[in-house]
């Protein structure tokens, strides 16, 4: 391609919201051979709902939902501000009194009057979180928080978990003193068109994969939704780079879509690097393009674009 088609791409990219970091990455991008696409926030809408809030032991619920979400209150996780949402809601409606600014300064953190004091907070990535209330451990994450902590999980617990993990749902396991006492359902819906763009993909003759810090179940089901065979799932945030390596061994051109921070590593290491524009700063500065409308559909753009300047124009 000649330098002046190299820049009419850029323009038509930027156009439609695709920012390429030069033209080394819009050259790469026609030889992609797979798009690893990392699961929350990228394939999802990365807007969690807590729909299921199960108590396995002699607390309230009230009590439960609060222990949870002050265990909560100081994580970024998007899980986090889902539970926190939801138990603010429960007290709205529990007793409109105790959350009253809460309606009417949305989030702000006298809302939150009713949390309970913290103490050696911790945020475990791929985990969960750890915490002490009134003396005691508190634990919210997945079974790999629970066995590392010698928690065991009933087999009730385990059998609502996996009904849970079965239709596309994260499940969140909440210890205290050590004793499994309930389990949150979260829901992240996939993006509108993200079946569509995988379908696009394979027609192109690019493989599509997932990768996810979640659990196997979960995964398998988000994945058979949107049209994905290959996964890779409880990936630790420090493995998904590997994954990339280990589909480029063969000399195969990787490309990686991602949006949190947990993603930069791998972004980094793909062979081309696609940060979603609504994600991180450092999983955009990361990045060869980035997809500024936050739409899968310019995986399509990008690739397409590459091929049209260095396929058919020589
Ligand atoms: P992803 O790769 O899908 O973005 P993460 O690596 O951030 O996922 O997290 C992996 C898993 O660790 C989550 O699915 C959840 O089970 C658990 N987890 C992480 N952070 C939290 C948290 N703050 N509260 C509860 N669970 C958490
Ligand atoms: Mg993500």
């Amino acid at each position: 391609a000649t330098p002046t088609a190299v820049m009419v791409a850029t323009g038509v990219g930027a156009n439609n919201g695709v920012l390429i970091k030069g033209g080394d990455a819009l050259e790469k991008a026609q030889k992609v051979k797979y798009v690893i696409f990392d699961k929350t926030g990228t394939l999802t809408q990365g807007k969690a709902t807590v729909t299921t809030a199960k108590v396995f032991s002699s607390m309230e619920r009230g009590d439960f939902l609060t222990l949870v979400a002050s265990a909560e209150a100081s994580s970024e996780h998007p899980l986090a501000k889902a539970i926190l949402e939801y138990a603010r809601h429960f007290h709205y409606f529990d007793d409109p009194s105790t959350t009253k600014d809460a309606h009417i300064n949305g989030l702000e953190s006298k809302s939150f009057g009713w949390l309970l004091d913290v103490s050696d907070f911790s945020a475990l990535p791929g985990q969960g979180v750890q915490c002490f209330i009134d003396g005691k451990k508190v634990l919210v994450g997945n079974r790999k928080l629970m066995s590392e902590n010698r928690v065991a999980i009933p087999d009730q617990v385990e059998n609502f978990v996996v009904q849970l993990e079965e239709s596309a749902k994260t499940g969140i396991l909440v210890s205290y003193d050590n004793d499994l006492i309930g389990v949150l359902g979260v829901s992240d819906p996939l993006k509108r068109e993200a079946a569509v763009v995988i379908e696009g993909l394979i027609k192109m003759g690019v493989h599509p994969v997932m990768v996810t810090g979640d659990n196997w179940r979960t995964a398998k089901a988000v994945a058979k939704e949107v049209g994905i065979t290959d996964v890779r799932a409880e990936v630790m945030p420090a493995g998904k780079a590997d994954v990339i390596r280990s589909f480029q061994k063969d000399g195969s051109v990787v490309a990686m879509v991602g949006d949190g921070i947990n993603d930069s590593p791998a972004l980094a290491a793909a062979d081309v690097g696609m940060a979603i524009g609504a994600g991180t700063d450092i999983a955009i500065e990361a990045a060869d393009y980035v997809l500024m409308r936050s739409n899968l559909e310019d995986v399509i753009t990008a690739i397409d674009l590459s091929r049209k300047t260095f396929s058919r124009i020589r």
